[in-house]
């Protein structure tokens, strides 16, 4: 068996183009959908996200503020920043890349972000939202998953899911997502003993831990769904995901690519995000 590719570069394309519509729609009844990104500091992984998301903004008609600032920037003028974004009428939606600098609260600084404008879905109120299963803004990566899996007429409901990775921005929030569709979902992290014999329940397996090829075919149950949502960076400069791609798509059903597969779908659902956020304010 050779697992079916879901590619998230080609899912990502036709969604983009149903949100240029989107755009165009808005610009029209005068709302230029605006994002403000804020870089701080000059981590080389984040200055290439953050060019890559403004890129995408400009392909499908969001207007993108870049503001950059040095890693000694304090934590008030950067919070000060952020307040004055809030109230401003041309931004919808704001993004402060991550990490920050270790004298900068990570919290506080998500906390003071508008809720209305948190296209990134990480502030408390849209993260209780989502568990509640009220409207908000989606965290991007998880919300890419879930397109992904539905894009290829996977039957969720009843489905076990098994998310190895829990933290605050990908693995809590798939899983809950996907709590949301009714599948049965089970958690795996660091402190979890035979990781093969969990990951082996799974119908869809997530994968968000950020160590290169540590799923293997042992941890696959033949058929399953495997979504690798790991980028890391090899020696020869190459990226690849955290599952050993070669020897698992004999195993598995579907699977994501690494790269092509979660990546371009995160950038989409920051882009989903903004339409919406421009939309709701046009509503208002
Ligand atoms: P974190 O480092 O915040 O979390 C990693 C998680 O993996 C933790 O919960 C950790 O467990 C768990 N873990 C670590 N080692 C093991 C192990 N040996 N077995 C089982 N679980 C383990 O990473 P992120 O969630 O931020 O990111 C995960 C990966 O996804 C990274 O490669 C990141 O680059 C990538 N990513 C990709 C995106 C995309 O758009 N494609 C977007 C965001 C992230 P514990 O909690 O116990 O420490």
């Amino acid at each position: 068996m050779t697992a079916q590719i879901i590619s998230g570069t080609e899912l990502a394309k036709t969604i983009r183009t149903g949100l240029a519509d989107e755009a165009a729609k808005l610009k029209a009844n005068g709302i230029e959908p605006g994002l403000a990104v804020i870089l701080v500091g000059d981590d080389p992984a984040s200055r290439s996200y953050v060019k890559g998301k403004q890129k995408a903004c400009a392909e499908i008609g969001i207007h993108s503020f870049l503001y950059t600032y040095p890693a000694t920037i304090s934590e008030e003028e950067l919070l000060a920043k952020i307040r004055g974004l809030n109230a401003d009428p041309a931004v919808h939606g704001i993004l402060v890349q991550l990490p920050l600098p270790d004298h900068i609260r990570e919290w506080s600084v998500i906390e003071t972000i508008a809720p209305e404008k948190d296209v990134d879905g990480f502030h408390p109120i849209n993260v209780g939202k989502m568990v509640i299963g009220q409207p908000a803004f989606l965290p991007c990566t998880p919300h890419g998953v879930l397109m992904m899996v539905k894009s290829a007429g996977i039957d969720i409901v009843g489905k076990h899911v098994v998310v190895v990775g829990r933290s605050n921005i990908v693995g809590k929030p798939v899983g809950q997502l996907f709590l949301r569709e009714h599948a049965t979902v089970t958690y795996a992290h660091s402190k979890t003993p035979d990781l093969p014999a969990v990951t082996r329940q799974a119908d869809i397996l997530i994968v968000a831990v950020g160590k290169a090829r540590i799923i293997g075919p042992e941890h696959v149950k033949p058929g399953a769904v495997v979504i690798d949502v790991g980028v890391n960076r090899l020696e020869s400069g190459k990226l690849c995901g955290d599952v050993d791609f070669d020897t698992v798509k004999e195993v598995a059903g579907f699977m994501t690519p690494v790269p092509g597969g979660v990546g371009p779908m995160t950038i989409t659902m920051l882009l989903h995000n903004t339409i919406e956020a421009a939309r709701q304010l046009a509503a208002k």
